[in-house]
């Protein structure tokens, strides 16, 4: 007798008072899922069933999401028409390979290396044209709209500012070091000395010459802001997946604060300082001819601004270009 009482949600769940009982967990697990990703083919009311504790934040999160697919622009409205399609082909024939750095295959797709949602004026500009794979551009767009969502992109086509310190960043399960100093303090040849020949290395100089393919300190001021999203991506790959052997992240950063910062986001293997006297500084900046006049002053005043700026840190590895380390770690490559 028992054991069919026991059996009888099972057997005949429906009218049975213990029915909403029975059905519930999954409906709850559907409701939070529905909350948490919008799953298109999720009940449609999930507000009746919506269990408290999933976070209005989340339930926020998935509107938004639902209302901006809702609102997506179709491919001509986004920019894509015809006279895009014309300018594609002559760039895909006059650069028919990938441009990402040591990818050997032809290219299939044009990107944009400022998108058309920020700076709708430069889509169909040469200029802002680049030549991918098919693998490598498809990587580039699940990443822009991967980091949308997390970023603070909250309408269809705010533009998506790179960040100095992005909020959504993780710590790197790649091994990172992270380089300050001032300009011209020798960051990067600290680098070049140590870093592999497959690491990963963020200097926003030269991501700012790599992707508008002009000359290091060549890159105009407005370039930063997409230097500073692929940078920022690059740095959210690195708490993805261990795709460097390790990576090396080069900023100025006087401010103990904001080395504190990036030590407690990205879980550094260490922060190096290097404190090279401002005077050194200045001569190397002066005397470096690929720095183009009007960069040698703004690096020049930079240089003066780091010096007043600087504070100590325990954590750091201080280096004084002539001294050893002020610590015991090693500084060889990891
Ligand atoms: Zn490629």
């Amino acid at each position: 007798m028992a054991k069919t009482k026991a059996l009888a949600p099972e057997i005949s769940p429906l009218r049975t008072k213990s029915h909403t009982g029975w059905l519930q967990p999954p409906f709850i697990r559907c409701a939070v899922l529905a909350a948490k990703y919008g799953h298109p083919r999720m009940p449609s009311r999930p507000a009746i069933h919506r269990p408290q504790g999933s976070g209005a934040a989340d339930r926020a999160r998935a509107t938004r999401d639902r209302e901006r697919q809702a609102l997506r622009p179709s491919p001509a409205e986004r920019g894509y028409d015809d006279e895009w399609r014309v300018a594609r082909k002559l760039h895909l024939l006059a650069n028919p390979m990938c441009t990402v750095p040591s990818c050997t295959r032809s290219a299939t797709d044009v990107d944009h290396v400022v998108s058309i949602a920020e700076r709708p004026e430069l889509r169909l500009d040469p200029s802002n044209f680049r030549s991918m794979c098919h693998e490598h551009h498809a990587q580039r767009t699940a990443r822009d709209q991967g980091f949308a969502r997390t970023g603070s992109l909250n309408a269809v086509n705010a533009p998506q500012r790179g960040a100095s310190h992005p909020t959504w960043l993780g710590p790197s399960v790649v091994p990172i070091t992270v380089v300050c100093g001032p300009p011209a303090s020798g960051k990067s040849a600290f680098v070049q000395e140590r870093a592999g020949a497959r690491d990963l290395i963020l200097d926003l100089d030269v991501i700012a010459s790599m992707i508008t393919m002009r000359p290091i300190y060549q890159a105009p001021a407005s370039a930063r802001d997409a230097a500073l999203r692929w940078r920022n991506q690059h740095l959210k790959l690195c708490s993805i997946r261990r795709a460097w052997p390790s990576a090396w992240l080069i900023v100025s950063e006087p401010k103990a604060p904001w080395r504190e910062w990036w030590a407690t986001t990205l879980k550094p293997t260490r922060v190096v300082v290097i404190e090279a006297p401002a005077d050194a500084c200045l001569a190397r900046i002066w005397a470096d001819d690929r720095r183009p006049e009007m960069v040698k002053r703004v690096h020049a005043d930079a240089v003066t601004q780091w010096w007043a700026d600087y504070s100590r840190r325990d954590a750091d590895v201080v280096l004084r270009p002539g001294h050893r380390p002020t610590t015991g770690l090693a500084l060889s490559r990891t």
